[in-house]
């Protein structure tokens, strides 16, 4: 069997992949955690996507995650009364919440964010359509924001409304964000997106609303605000994960801002133990066409490198006309990056100190494995935190958690490198249990005869954060019981 892929995939639903066929062949061709967008669609679709996903993940013995995305308070122009209108530089358009949301027209449109007039003063630059058309704030009166068009184009219903640099103030959890939260619960996610979080109070506030709700999922943090960059070390504490969402930030702080922006992201995350997913536009050629540009190629390729756990798919998958072709080239680009070096040696926290017994385990497990003949790591563990400081370091080796928990396998599948197995550690003891899992592995070709391995796990099991013990094990000491 081959290796598996270290980079995980995470891709959208949406009409492209509800046809039965449609869905096993992309599942099939490398998804390991799917996306249920919330912006889009309704609750039922939304329920049978992730019912079809568990019964084909079940068929196949496999574990795929299911990461639950908010609306969020995207702001967004309403509707024109007869169709797109066209904006030329130089006309004057005015936005007024207090317009008829049906009624816009050339001269005017309504905006469903009732306080924008608030957030704005002359001068300020409001990018429309994800940055198509810009207008510049020219004078404010009452409810009306008078601008006048810089950059002109096309305009139609609901479209989105950035301020360049941000600032503009609506809170990040929506009445809809809060019900659907407690739809993420009942759908048992592994992970809920928070989208346009502006600092970690707002992360702090979804947990407690999941929490509430019986959820158990990992919240990830959408960076995607210029406010969120100036808290991200907050935000990035405060969350299981990060996207760098590089769709709505790149039109708040610049598209040529976004690559070092990535860059620092990916660093910080993953040393400060978080996991981080790369998003938006990696194959957006692929929406239409069977192959990707050569630039879409090195962009997917770059953020392996960067150090990216996820690569995440949206258009590409939810609505384009290649769904599987897409989850194809990014299964096949991430695995030619992956043979890089660079991705698999590791200056990771070699001059810090570590705070726990667990978390030093687990730089020692890697730190070993990485200069000494090793071919796979086993993590028995109960929350998976173990696995979660292997995947951070830079490595080739997979990084297998056997645990009893369901929940704690969902969490996982997003993790760098790492790979979900079932079993239940309590039916057996320790010795049993490794030549049960050595055989397995063996039986898929993932080790063989001669290997060695090392397996970590805690004096008892079953104690969550209990993992102080590291063992360096050759495979024939198992096979031949
Ligand atoms: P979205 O988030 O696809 O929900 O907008 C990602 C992004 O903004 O890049
Ligand atoms: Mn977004």
């Amino acid at each position: 069997m081959r290796m598996p892929r270290r980079t995980k995939i995470l891709a959208t639903l949406g009409p492209a992949t509800d046809r039965p066929e449609a869905l096993d062949a992309v599942l099939a061709a490398g998804v390991d955690v799917v996306r249920i967008n919330l912006s889009h669609g309704d609750l039922e679709d939304h329920r049978r996507r992730v019912e079809a996903v568990r019964s084909w993940a079940e068929r196949q013995g496999r574990r795929i995650g299911v990461l639950v995305d908010l609306q969020g308070p995207k702001i967004r122009i309403e509707r024109f009364r007869e169709g797109p209108v066209y904006l030329a530089p130089g006309d004057r358009f005015t936005l007024d919440p207090e317009v008829d949301p049906d009624g816009g027209d050339r001269s005017r449109v309504g905006v469903a964010y009732k306080d924008l007039p608030r957030d704005l003063a002359p001068g300020d630059e409001l990018l429309l359509d994800d940055g198509r058309l810009v207008v510049r704030v020219v004078q404010i009166e009452g409810t009306a924001v008078h601008t006048e068009v810089q950059v002109g184009g096309g305009l139609s219903d609901r479209k989105g409304i950035n301020r360049r640099g941000g600032g503009l103030s609506a809170p990040a959890l929506t009445d809809k964000d809060r019900a659907d939260i407690v739809t993420a619960a009942e759908l048992c996610a592994d992970y809920v997106a928070v989208s346009f979080p502006r600092c970690a109070d707002d992360i702090h506030e979804a947990r407690r609303l999941l929490a509430d709700a019986g959820g158990h999922a990992g919240i990830v943090a959408k960076i995607e605000r210029a406010e969120a960059l100036e808290a991200a070390e907050g935000i990035i504490d405060a969350a299981e994960a990060i996207m760098v969402a590089r769709g709505d930030l790149g039109v708040e702080i610049g598209d040529a801002a976004l690559p070092e922006v990535q860059k620092q992201l990916i660093q910080t995350a993953r040393a400060r133990n978080r996991v981080v997913i790369t998003a938006t536009q990696m194959m957006e050629s692929m929406i239409e066409n069977p192959i990707p540009t050569r630039a879409e190629v090195f962009d997917v390729a770059n953020a392996v490198r960067d150090g990216t756990d996820a690569v995440m798919l949206s258009a590409e998958t939810a609505t384009g006309a290649y769904p599987a072709e897409v989850v194809g080239a990014m299964d096949r680009v991430c695995r030619a990056a992956e043979r890089s070096r660079t991705v698999t040696v590791s200056h990771h926290r070699l001059d810090e100190q570590f705070r726990r017994v667990d978390e030093t385990i687990a730089m020692a497990a890697m730190y070993a494995a990485n200069h000494f003949h090793i071919k796979a790591l086993i993590a028995i563990t109960e929350s998976g935190g173990t696995a979660s400081w292997m995947s951070r370091i830079s490595s080739g080796l997979p990084i297998y958690v056997l645990t009893r928990h369901s929940e704690t396998r969902g969490r996982v599948t997003l993790y760098r490198g790492v790979y979900p197995l079932e079993f239940d550690p309590e039916q057996e003891d320790l010795t049993a249990l490794k030549g049960r899992l050595l055989s397995r592995l063996s039986a898929q070709g993932l080790v063989c005869r001669g290997d060695h391995v090392v397996v970590t796990h805690g004096e008892e099991l079953g104690a969550a954060g209990g993992t102080n013990t590291l063992r360096i094990v050759c495979v024939d000491d198992y096979l031949d019981q």
